[in-house]
């Protein structure tokens, strides 16, 4: 029996935002793993797709869980395959783990749209939210039903989408990702501009 994390994201590319997200909530939390979860397709970003292909976030993903002896990559919604449903992620993982406590981890800016996610209610007596508090951030209330812990942290101000930005500029990686993530990404081309 475990306390297990579980932080989806579509990881395009992982940053050090999410390690340092996940490496709080896994002290705040006394998480024994974390299980890092791609999306194939995330039901947010569903028009436009990822922008590197799910062999390569994952890969990337496996470089930035080493920095972590609690950071496991986990490939369920890239094997699955189309849009990823956290409820079905969460179920399957549940099958697989019967008897350890769920704990998923987000950002608070996806606290407000919980309430709308598929089978809202299956999913919240399935797993505890844990939730990072942003400092001076008005608190958003938590949907009915949803058992939510707030942790605070202090992760790198940064976005994959700066990222990818930066690596079609042809710019240095260095404090934004893994220095293993931004030799990856050099050699393999990713982001470049017009790719
Ligand atoms: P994009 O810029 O492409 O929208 P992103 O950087 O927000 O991507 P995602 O993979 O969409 O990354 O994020 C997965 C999860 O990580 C979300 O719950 C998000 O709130 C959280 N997150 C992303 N960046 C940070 C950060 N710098 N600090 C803390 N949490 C973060």
């Amino acid at each position: 029996m475990s306390r297990t994390g579980i932080f989806g994201g579509s990881f395009d590319p992982v940053h050090l935002g999410h390690t340092g997200i996940a490496r709080a909530a896994a002290d705040a939390a006394a998480l024994d793993e974390v299980l890092f979860v791609p999306a194939g397709i995330s039901p947010f970003k569903a028009a436009r797709g990822a922008r590197a292909p799910g062999r390569d976030r994952l890969e990337m993903v496996r470089l930035a869980c080493a920095c972590d002896a609690r950071f496991v990559p986990c490939d369920i919604e890239l094997r699955r395959g189309g849009v990823s449903w956290t409820v079905d992620t969460v179920r399957e993982i549940a099958a697989s783990r019967p008897g350890d406590s769920l704990h998923f981890i987000m950002g608070e800016d996806s606290l407000p749209s919980l309430g709308a996610w598929r089978e809202a209610q299956a999913l919240f007596r399935m797993v505890e939210f844990l939730v990072l508090e942003r400092p001076g951030c008005a608190c958003a209330v938590a949907p009915q039903g949803a058992r939510v812990t707030r942790f605070r942290g202090n992760p790198a101000a940064v976005s994959s989408t700066e990222i990818r930005r930066r690596a079609a500029a042809g710019m240095d990686l260095s404090g934004l990702v893994a220095p293993e993530v931004a030799a990856y990404i050099a050699a393999r081309g990713l982001y470049a501009a017009g790719g």
